[in-house]
């Protein structure tokens, strides 16, 4: 395997960022993970736009121009031979003395990328049973609108489910209200069909995969509310499901000892990760 890191193709194996460097000393970067369908990048465009939005909100230069960018993505997966799986991004304020304040001016952001062949929709099986899920408290800082490598919150919460026999953690907020996944977003399907998904105006990242599945549940007449909603009128919903670039659509069949629905993954569910499929399949809108 083959990783891009500050200007150099290298041996995967050996590829190293420096210990001085501000993701490594305080989690001062940000990151992007996007699914490689039949070579192309699927919504780039869109990662690339939240990359660029990260940066600015922690006020760290891009590394490059955007086209240089797509270049880099591109020749890490050709140099890694890789016809479905995902490609890694990960931008930090660069190589200084460990030092709270930001550097000069004149360092460099670091970047690396990777790719490698695991695709996300390796995870057609896992969907056919639904996963489970555990409500853990929210206790992340309030920025988690913007996608840092600060994510120890989320290694505690997915370490959580997968000792409780689970496949995800829900951060719940004080208002006992589902906030997101450990690295997904959270949805359920109410008694007559419609969408809910809490807002991206507070308290969750904006995924990608959030903003193709409502552009696409519009698209197919459903009706959908970005409202808040409970861990308890979650257990009650009819269905529930995640979405993520790594996991796309999985139906959710548990939370905490409650059963979804029937327990079975749910048809609406289940069609919306077929349809993620077909837009991934198609040519890019964005
Ligand atoms: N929420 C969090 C906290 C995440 O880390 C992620 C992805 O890693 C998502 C949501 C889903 O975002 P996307 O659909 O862009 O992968």
């Amino acid at each position: 395997r083959i990783a891009y890191v500050n200007g150099r193709y290298v041996r995967h194996a050996e590829a190293a960022v420096h210990i001085e460097d501000r993701g490594y000393q305080f989690a001062d970067g940000v990151y992007e993970v996007c699914e490689v369908r039949r070579g192309r990048l699927i919504d780039e465009t869109l990662h690339v736009d939240r990359l660029e939005r990260s940066l600015r909100e922690l006020r760290i230069a891009m590394p490059m121009s955007r086209a240089a960018l797509g270049a880099v993505l591109r020749e890490t997966v050709r140099r890694n031979v890789v016809r479905d799986g995902m490609v890694y991004l990960q931008v930090t304020r660069g190589v200084a003395p460990r030092n709270h304040l930001f550097p000069a001016a004149d360092t460099a952001p670091g970047i690396v990328v990777t790719a490698k062949s695991v695709s996300p929709a390796s995870g057609d099986k896992r969907a056919e049973g639904g996963i489970a899920v555990i409500s853990v408290p929210d206790n992340r800082w309030e920025r988690v609108d913007i996608k840092t490598v600060g994510l120890l919150p989320n290694v505690m919460a997915k370490q959580a489910a997968k000792e409780a026999g689970a496949y995800e953690a829900w951060f719940i907020d004080k208002d006992g209200n589902v906030t997101e996944g450990s690295s997904t977003n959270a949805w359920i399907v109410t008694a007559d069909g419609t969408l809910v998904t809490r807002p991206a105006n507070g308290g969750i990242l904006r995924g990608i995969t959030r903003t193709v599945i409502l552009d696409l549940a519009a698209k197919h007449g459903l009706k959908v509310e970005e409202r808040a909603f409970s861990l308890d009128e979650a257990k009650r919903a009819r269905e529930a499901f995640i979405t993520a670039a790594t996991t796309l659509v999985m139906p959710v069949v548990k939370i905490d000892d409650a059963a979804i629905g029937n327990g079975a993954p749910g048809s609406i569910a289940t069609d919306l990760r077929a349809r993620f499929h077909d837009h991934a399949e198609t040519a890019p809108r964005w």
